[in-house]
């Protein structure tokens, strides 16, 4: 099958100014003061590349390439790399902000950082996406490092694209240095359990939320858009303790079943087709827009920014919405959201799964010690258990939404590092 760019309904709310009225929001609520909101709503360093590569036919295709490294007041910055052929400069600027965020909500000790090249990962071979991630690394030599800026997989990138990320970088210093990227294959230093993290991270959340919301997991059903590898883990792993999904989607489509979903079985179905999930068995086929407004009782966004936005969130039936992408509710959105009375479990919180097990990899390969499956799993898991009890008792000492409060701990965590570390 070839690719089908994907369409979700837009607000066309720019990601960045998204970003940016939530923190305005979040500042002010906590009386920032305007010098550290002006040092704070800047990207620190912003590098453009324009990466020539050889295609398989002889041709020479030129890129865009981006690193956007918003902070580094905590520690070095850390962020995953897009393949996508929607990438942007405003994206990735976006992507870099929440990053910052995502680390101080969890209590880590990174920036936040994000990478991403325009191209059709789909539409390219194997030879060639390595060629142009060699390409990336190889002009982000001096950004990149250990001490300075990590990356790691985002949409589009995984273990195999790490892999030459971290060979290539290891080749220009003369040695191996794997704990320049996070995300890497086993065998070269990745961590046990940072696979399905994000997912992992996603179900933790849901469940602490459910706890909150009284909702018995049992009793509960879930829709999911996006299959990948967010979308996939959170669907076994909620699976697992007892909700049942039913509804997933991929760019290909929704696919529902009202008795529920094996999300095992999809999962094994997907990596015998491709990735797709077209034709998926024992499942009906709907929009795939559809899928956001199902009578289900929790809907995990897993997919795409601006996707529940000021056209669609009226029609919301889920209870709880945990947010497993970057960005999937718009600024637009959350203010319907709100009314309606949906807890919302935001992206900066719900995905740190992810990053956090990303900071235990890249503390294992500074160790140059293991940690077992067990051991990272449970420490994830503590982590996000106390972030999340964190932003909650915040919003409701201030009565405002979880994303609010997820905000506001982060900002106020960088805001008085930045205040005794100092500037010029
Ligand atoms: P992925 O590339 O593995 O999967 C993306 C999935 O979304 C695929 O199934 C794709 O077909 C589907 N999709 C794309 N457009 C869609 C649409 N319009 N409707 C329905 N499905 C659509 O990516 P991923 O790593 O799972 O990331 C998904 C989201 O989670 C992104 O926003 C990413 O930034 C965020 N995220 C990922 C991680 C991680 O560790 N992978 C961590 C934090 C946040």
């Amino acid at each position: 099958m070839g690719y089908i760019e994907p369409a979700p309904i837009r607000d066309h709310e720019n990601p960045f100014e998204s970003m940016m009225s939530r923190f305005d929001f979040a500042s002010e609520k906590l009386g920032l003061n305007q010098e550290i909101y002006n040092v704070l709503k800047s990207p620190v360093k912003q590098v453009i590349v324009s990466l020539a590569v050889t295609m398989d036919d002889g041709s020479i295709r030129v890129f865009e390439g981006y690193r956007i490294i918003h902070s580094n007041i905590l520690g070095p910055s850390k962020g995953g790399i897009r393949l996508d052929p929607a990438v942007n400069i405003d994206e990735v600027k976006a992507l870099a902000a929440w990053m910052t965020w995502k680390c101080a909500v969890v209590d880590i000790p990174f920036g936040g950082a994000k990478g991403g090249i325009t191209c059709d990962p789909r539409a390219m071979s194997k030879g060639e996406i390595e060629r142009l991630i060699r390409a990336y690394t190889s002009s982000m030599l001096d950004v990149f490092g250990p001490d300075k800026d990590i990356p790691a997989p985002d949409m589009g990138t995984g273990p195999q694209e790490m892999a030459w990320l971290m060979d290539e970088y290891s080749r220009a210093h003369g040695m191996t240095i794997n704990s320049v990227v996070t995300g890497k294959p086993i065998v070269l230093g990745g961590s046990l359990g940072r696979a399905e993290a994000t997912g992992r991270g996603v179900m933790v959340s849901a469940m602490v939320a459910m706890e909150k919301l009284k909702i018995n997991p049992y009793n509960t059903t879930c829709a999911i858009q996006g299959f990948g590898n967010v979308g996939s883990y959170a669907a076994t792993l909620m699976t697992q303790r007892g909700v049942k999904i039913v509804a997933i989607s991929d760019v290909t489509g929704a696919y529902y079943n009202k008795d529920g979903i094996d999300a095992r079985a999809a999962q094994i179905y997907r990596d015998g087709a491709n990735g797709s999930l077209e034709g998926l068995p024992d499942a009906e086929a709907i929009a795939g827009d559809d899928l956001l407004t199902l009578d289900v009782d929790v809907l995990i966004p897993a997919a795409k920014e601006d996707v529940i936005n000021k056209k669609n969130a009226i029609d919301i039936k889920a209870k709880l919405i945990v947010e497993g992408a970057n960005g999937p509710t718009s600024y637009k959105a959350d203010k319907i959201i709100r009314e309606k009375g949906i807890l919302v479990v935001p992206d900066i919180l719900a995905n740190a799964g992810g990053v956090t097990v990303s900071y235990f990899e890249w503390v294992q390969n500074r160790l140059g010690f293991k940690w077992t499956r067990d051991r990272v799993n449970r420490r994830s898991d503590r982590i996000i258990k106390d972030a999340f009890d964190r932003v909650y008792k915040t919003s409701k000492k201030y009565d405002v939404t979880m994303r609010t409060a997820a905000y506001m701990v982060a900002i106020d965590k960088v805001a008085k590092t930045y205040e005794y570390r100092g500037g010029f």
